[in-house]
Order: structure tokens, then sequence, then C-alpha cells
């Protein structure tokens, strides 16, 4: 992990058999699994609960977003990233993947239980437990940098990227799950994707859609508990699509690739 720095300190952080230092005698707890508790304060982590984390482990395992993983993978083959992160890297289904075309890859999420998951399954990455919003990392010093379904902090990923360094921002497309969202509710919205363009240039911005069948109800419930909607629908609606005995289903991702705008 020679990349990581001291969230308090911000010098570089060394490891011990069981922990992370920095010269100043701050140090980091490495779990079992080998993933690194960053956070100051002994901060609870607030990320994706285990229940949270479980469902969307079995429906990500059954391969339903491999088509978007492998494309994500495509973007950055060609470019064999001194260092790729994944920041809100979640279970770590796409960092692993991208991680074999970089030479060093990080990982970094609030939630203990994605990231048990994550360095349990993956020995390259280096995972940590750290905001999104203060990446332990140095200026200019990320080649790919991955934000997947995460929350954007456009300032932070300004400062880590290097000049010349490459973006990769992952949401759902207008039509994400359409046919789900057209059971639960008696009106649809369409989401918007963001186009992030303060301090990036977009390079390219593209929507891959293809259809998803789900048949098992424990699927159908997976993917139901990983959208945004399973908090917010009322009862009835969920009784609906428990009686569906198979989904017909678009998965549609609006996905961009930024480059740093050069100062002028
Ligand atoms: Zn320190």
């Amino acid at each position: 992990m020679k990349m990581l720095l001291c969230p308090i300190c911000q010098t570089e952080l060394r490891r011990t058999e069981k922990q992370m230092k920095c010269e100043n005698g701050h140090s980091f707890d490495l779990a079992r699994q080998g993933y690194v508790n960053l956070m100051i304060n002994g901060k609870k982590s607030s990320g994706d609960d285990r229940d949270m984390v479980k469902s969307r482990h079995l429906f990500l395992e059954e391969g339903f977003y491999a088509p978007l993983r492998d494309h994500v993978s495509n973007l950055i083959a060609s470019r064999k990233p001194q260092v790729l992160v994944d920041a809100g890297c979640g279970e770590g289904y796409y960092t692993k993947v991208c991680a074999q075309h970089a030479r060093e890859a990080y990982g970094f999420d609030l939630s203990k239980a994605a990231l048990k998951l994550a360095a349990a399954n993956d020995a390259k990455t280096h995972y940590a437990i750290a905001s999104l919003a203060h990446l332990p990392l140095a200026d200019e010093s990320v080649d790919v940098l991955l934000s997947v379904f995460a929350p954007f902090d456009e300032a932070e990923f300004q400062r880590v990227l290097k000049a010349d360094g490459l973006l990769i921002q992952v949401q759902p497309g207008p039509y994400h799950l359409y046919e789900l969202k057209q059971i639960l509710y008696e009106r649809v919205q369409l989401h918007e994707p963001t186009v992030h363009s303060r301090s990036f240039d977009v390079v390219k911005a593209e929507t891959l859609t293809y259809p998803m069948e789900i048949h098992d109800p424990q699927h159908l419930q997976a993917l139901f508990q990983m959208t945004p909607y399973y908090w917010k629908s009322p009862k009835e609606s969920r009784s609906r699509l428990q009686a569906q005995s198979v989904l017909q289903v678009r998965a549609s991702f609006h996905i961009v690739c930024y480059r740093k705008q050069v100062k002028k």
C-alpha cells in the first residue's frame, strides 16, 4: 500500500504486521480480510449495511451486470494505468476486474460489510474504509478513477487525478429498471444523468442498454433491495412485485469518460 496517506497528517502510511502507521505515530488497524480502516475518531462506518451488501453481492454474482463490468474494464484495458482507484467500490465487483489492467489498484468505501467481501475476494487491490470527500491520496496521483453508482466529489476527484488521467463515471441511464418501476409506481419518472463539467471535459458519453430476465424470486428481491425505491415503495407495490414469477427488465447505464480541464 505504497500510496496511501495518513488521513490526519497526510504523510505516507507504512504497513506493519497488523496496522498501518505514519511517521507521526497515527495508526490504523488492518482487518483480518486485509482492508484498513482510515476513518478518523473511530467513527462508525456509515455505508451500506450488511443486508444491502448481501443482496447486491448475490445479484451481481449472478452476472446480471457483467456486461457493464466488462464494458468499463475494456475502457481501461488499453491505458495500462499505473494507479487505478475505485471511489465507492462496494464489494469490489467492478474493481477486481478493472484492477487486472493496473499496476496498483485501490478501492475506497464507507461500508465495512462491503469491504470485508471485497478484500476477501481480491488479493491485488488495496481496500480502505475512507471518505470519498477526503481520499487518502496525494494530489495528481491517479491514472484512472472509477465512480460507479457512487457519490461524485468533483473537487476531490480533480485533486487526485493526474493531468492526463481518465475519470469514468457510471450512473443509471434514463430507462434503467424501467419495467420494475412500472410495477412499483403509477407514474414512472426517468432518471436524469448528471454531467459534471465544472472542472472536467467529457471525452466520451455512451449508454449501454440490454434486457435482463429475472426468474428467481431471491434475485428479484435482491435487485429491488439494491434500488432507492426499496425504502420508498408502499406495501401494495411490494406485493405486486412479489407476485411476479418472472420480470423482463431493462438494464441501462450512462457511462461518461472525463479528462481534467487544461488550466488556461
Ligand atoms: Zn499521521
